[in-house]
């Protein structure tokens, strides 16, 4: 089949540029879900799920939802939370006090460690938090806040909750594909992402990876949602290899596609690809003089978050709408103290895209009369 199919360079935190095979990959002929045909496929898609991991089959499964990212979090955190026992929220970011809001919206009784976006949490701190509290039963946290492009050190909470005989949620879902994960290397009992990121294929799908034996036992826990609830969803994968409800039946498609061509990259060439990407972005920024938020060496070497300068020129608006009509497209920040644009190197794109890029906003920058190299006050940085 010959299609044109226009490329567009996506920079924000997805969903990603993909590649034709995956989007072409979702034009089939029509199928009712509920065929064996169908269940199969999803079986093969969960099994390649937990390679992405390194999980081992024995111990670990994953479990597919039709929605974006957002509903793992919920899934996870209505759904893994015994009766009467308490979250633990490590929280330096805009994702992680979705959690938050979450255990707000189901009323659970939480913890919300705050620290500052722009800072690594305090391992001591969380410590002290889990050693004065026993009630503490599910510890969450996001293991790169997109928001502002920092890594946080999953590892080390993992082992604090495990040592506290808590369950460890991570927001992983915008490193998973991307940044080499390890489930046990790393103490994560549960981890997700969705389709649209660093898998780069379709919106609509999302999946949660985690411990068998935990979401056995939480058969038990209360059920607080219907719809998003990872017992009952399971279950029902466990005993029919079906989703409980009408699942993204094309995005699927695309995810199998985008998982062979996972494979056949490999995860340390495209890690190593995303990295390539991210220097890009930091020489071109660097070249025309812009500020990062976060420490270099605290970036997750995906997001990098810019400063505004400060020039009366300056609109972020204009700067996107130039960029745009060029088949480029960047992203605000996702810092509500802080002027911020967002520049990513998530999906099926590589150092060159960039170059290009950089082209393009130079072009920008001088049609609309900005200084280069962009200027910022002297109390700034
Ligand atoms: C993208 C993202 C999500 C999911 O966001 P949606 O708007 O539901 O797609 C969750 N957590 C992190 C860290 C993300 O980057």
């Amino acid at each position: 089949m010959m299609m044109e199919i226009k490329r567009n360079i996506l920079l924000n935190p997805g969903p990603s540029t993909t590649t034709d095979t995956v989007k072409l990959a979702q034009v089939v002929p029509d199928i009712c879900p509920r065929e064996q045909e169908f269940a199969g496929m999803m079986k093969g898609l969960r099994e390649d799920l937990l390679k992405i991991v390194h999980a081992d089959p024995a111990k670990y499964t994953s479990v597919l939802f039709c929605g974006s990212g957002t509903i793992n979090i919920d899934v996870c955190i209505n759904s893994l939370l015994p009766e009467g026992k308490k979250v633990l929220v490590v929280n330096n970011g805009a994702y992680s006090t979705r959690a938050v809001e979450i255990c707000q919206y189901y009323g659970l009784p939480h913890i919300d460690l705050r620290f500052p976006v722009d800072r690594l949490p305090d391992l001591s701190l969380v410590e002290k938090t889990l050693r004065e509290d026993p009630d503490i039963a599910l510890v969450h946290t996001t293991h790169h806040e997109t928001g502002t492009g920092i890594l946080n050190p999953i590892r080390e909470i993992g082992a604090l909750a495990h040592m506290y005989g808590a369950v460890f949620t991570v927001d992983t879902t915008s490193t998973l594909a991307m940044l080499p994960i390890d489930m046990e290397e790393s103490h994560i009992d549960f981890c997700m992402a969705s389709a649209q990121k660093g898998l780069m294929a379709m919106t609509g799908l999302s999946f949660v990876i985690g411990n068998r034996a935990v979401i056995e036992e939480s058969k038990h826990y209360p059920k607080r949602s219907y719809y998003c609830n990872l017992y009952l969803q399971y279950e029902f994968f466990e005993k029919t290899g079906e989703m409980h409800f009408t699942p993204p039946v094309q995005t699927i498609y695309a995810s199998i596609q985008a998982l062979k061509e996972y494979f056949a990259e490999g995860e340390e060439e495209k890690w190593k690809r995303h990295t390539r990407v991210f220097r890009a972005i930091h020489d071109g920024l660097d070249e025309l003089g812009f500020r990062d938020v976060i420490r270099r060496e605290w970036q997750s070497g995906l997001v990098v978050s810019v400063l505004y300068p400060d020039d009366v020129n300056w609109d972020f608006e204009k700067i996107h709408d130039y960029c745009y009509d060029c088949g480029f497209t960047i992203y605000p920040g996702k810092i509500s103290t802080t002027n911020t644009f967002r520049l990513c190197a998530l999906g099926a794109i590589d150092e060159q895209d960039i170059k290009d890029f950089f082209v393009v906003l130079k072009e920008a920058l001088h049609t609309y009369h900005i200084q280069i190299p962009v200027p910022y006050k002297e109390t700034m940085g």
